[in-house]
This record gives C-alpha cells, structure tokens and sequence, in this order.
C-alpha cells in the first residue's frame, strides 16, 4: 500500500498540518456481527480543518493521533 503522507481528499490538508486525526482505529461495524467492534484493515479519519470523514488503511494512519472526545462530537 502506499507509504505517501496523508492528505484531506476534500480540502487537502495534510497530515503534517494538524487537522487529520483518527476517530476509528483498525475497526469496522457490520450488521452481520451485530454492530460490534471487528477488526479491520481500514481506519476512520476525520479532517477538522473541513469536517470530511473518509476510511483508508495507508501507512499514514500510523502517525495521526486519535481525536479527542470533544472532536468526536464535532
Ligand atoms: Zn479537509
């Protein structure tokens, strides 16, 4: 997979600028497993410099922190 830094498919913020944080780590919910946490290969991330919500498993996840419970709630 691509080893690239992660930028904002929506604005273009990049990931070395702060906005791009992780909301969901390595997990996916599926109505066949009743909405609990599953492993995935995909993470969740959010862009606070636009509000964009997009899933990846590049390598830049890795770097991002998780967002806080306060950027969570928008
Ligand atoms: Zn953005």
């Amino acid at each position: 997979m691509s080893n690239r830094g992660g930028k904002c498919p929506r604005c273009g913020a990049v990931e070395g600028g702060g906005y791009l944080v992780v909301w969901q780590r390595n997990v996916s919910f599926s109505a066949f497993n009743g909405y609990r946490r599953a492993y995935s290969d995909y993470s969740l991330i959010h862009c606070l410099a636009c509000g964009a919500l997009w899933r990846t498993k590049a390598n830049y996840v890795n770097r991002l922190r998780d967002a806080s419970e306060k950027e969570r709630r928008g």
